[in-house]
Order: C-alpha cells, then structure tokens, then sequence
C-alpha cells in the first residue's frame, strides 16, 4: 500500500451508486452518490468513474486511487462475464475489465455479502476475530468468509453462498403441520435455505402459519405478539440448525448478520443457545453479532478490498 493515503469504494446498487473514501483506520472522508443509470450498461460505467474522480478532487488528491466495487452478483470464473445480477445491464459484461479500462485505474470486486463480511471483519463487529462468516438475511440470503481480515476465495468464486444449500428440515425440533413445502427457489432447486430465512421466506412461513400477512419490520421495532413469537420461534430453530453447517465447517469465531432481519433482536438470544444444542461439539462458542456498520458495509467493504494490498 505504498504511499496510498485512502481507500476507494464503490456500491453499485440498483437504484443508487455510492461511493466513498475511507482513511487507512476505516473513517470514512468523503462520500459522493447518484442514480444508477436505468438499464444502461455504458453509462453506469461512466457514472462510477465521475463519482471516483470527484471524490479525490474533493480530497485534493493527485494519486489514482485503485477501486473496490461491490456489486450484485459475480462475474463467472470461466468467462469473466456477470451473471446473476438484478441490475440485469450488468450482465453478460466483463465490467471489471470494463471499469479498468475506462476509469484507467485497478479494480477489484466482491458481491454484497462478501463485502459486509470484509467491511466487519476489517473494522466492524469483527475486528478482533480471526474467522468471520458474514452472513445477509434479507430479500435473499447470501453469505461470505474472511480469515484474518481476508476474504476467502475458491475456483468456483462462490465461497459463502449457503443460501442455496438445502435447508436440513429434519433436523429442525417441529416443523407445524400447516406448513407446506418444499418451497421453489429461483434458482430451480427446492427447500434453499434462502427459501426459509430470506425476508420473503419468513413472510411465507408466517402467513402458513397463522393466515396472515406480517410486515417483517414489526418484528425488530415493538413488542411481538404471540403469534409473531411463535414464527420467530420456528425461524431460529431454522437459523441455528442451518448455521450449524456452518460451524461445523468454517468453525468460525464469529458470525455477523446483516440484511434487514439482522435487526430482529430475538436472533442474539435465541438462535446461540440453539445453535449450542446442533453443532458437533459440547460446547459453541461462536459470538452471533449484527453488522456495526449497517447500510455502509458494501461501499466499505469495496473500500477494503484493498486494504491489505
Ligand atoms: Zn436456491
């Protein structure tokens, strides 16, 4: 990092293009967003590359900085090319050669996942830790890995993705019989574990459960009622049996959640004690925390890409 004085982030989402630069202690200096251009591949390259320029013009900088990207989706070992993006523009470019190329300064990616996990792993609720497992419960469920403040990395460029493993449903205490499954996944396979835990997974549950629609809000902000308990009761016992593969594999020091049900307190009570009875040990002492950085952690995880470079 010789002589770099700040690292650059990007979140390129769907809607919005953050950008930030952060010192080498993490302290996010300057910030800068816009819209993310609709459906408009050559543009949003354009986009990214003027919110870096501002950036370190409003830094008074003379270096290029090189770039960290957060993006929805990955590009695929064999090709290079984007796959499973919802900005759908996105797919089927090489954009990190693209965005190398036009912004004329080294890039590197992760997903959103990826990014949370090394942003908390750097600075965040798991600063202290050696292994951390980075884990999204929102509109999906995605995951992701860092030893020693490095993401780890495979050849299939998925490291993380437990949300399309199967849910082990016999290994939860009582699934309710109005319960009704297996439940398809985009993805073409049943009963994925992001089918159970993503936002929409525990709407679903809920509404098979007591016939009514929840708004998965209600369940970190206010007091929840016995019906809302008895679905956050099953949804834990779903949690901690589906992180027990986890631990039982990576034998992480911590787990950090992020997502909007990473909000729901019930999950830092409930889900150690049951996660305890599950893994293949006597005892677990796996910490479960939420995110310390919330919405920020996909532009400074981009940002710390390079940060032990
Ligand atoms: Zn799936």
């Amino acid at each position: 990092m010789a002589n770099r004085s700040r690292l650059l982030g990007v979140d390129l989402g769907g809607t919005k293009i953050e950008a930030a630069l952060l010192d080498l202690q993490g302290a996010v200096t300057h910030r800068a967003r816009c819209k993310t251009p609709r459906e408009n591949y050559a543009e949003t390259l354009s986009a990214i590359c003027e919110l870096c320029e501002q950036l370190e013009s409003s830094a008074n900088l003379t270096e290029r900085l090189p770039l960290g990207i957060c993006t929805p989706g990955s590009p695929s070992p064999d090709t290079g090319l984007m796959r499973n993006c919802n900005s759908t523009s996105l797919n089927g470019h090489t954009l990190c050669n693209d965005l190398e190329e036009i912004c004329a300064r080294p890039v590197r990616m992760a997903n959103d996942a990826d990014c949370m996990t090394l942003s908390e792993a750097s600075d965040g609720a798991g600063t202290e830790e050696q292994v951390v497992f980075g884990v999204i419960l929102g509109t999906g469920v995605g995951g992701g890995a860092a030893i020693n403040r490095s993401l780890l990395h495979g050849p299939n460029a998925i490291s993380g993705e437990w949300g399309h493993n199967p849910m082990p449903l016999a290994r939860v205490n009582e699934l309710p019989e109005s319960l009704q499954y297996p439940r398809l996944c985009y993805c073409g396979r049943e009963d994925c574990i992001e089918t159970w835990l993503s936002g929409p997974g525990l709407a679903l549950t809920h509404e098979q459960l007591h016939r009514e629609p929840i708004v998965v809000e209600q369940l970190s902000k206010g007091t929840p009622n016995n019906r809302h308990r008895e679905t956050l009761a099953l949804y834990n016992d779903l949690l901690s049996t589906a992180l027990a593969g986890i631990v039982n594999v990576l034998d992480p020091d911590l787990v950090v959640f992020g997502g909007g049900l990473s909000n729901i307190p019930f999950i830092y009570t409930e889900v150690p004690r049951l996660l305890a009875s599950k893994v293949f040990s006597d005892v677990c002492r796996t910490k479960l925390k939420p995110a310390k950085h919330g919405d920020s952690s996909g532009v400074r995880g981009a940002a710390w890409l390079w940060g032990n470079a």
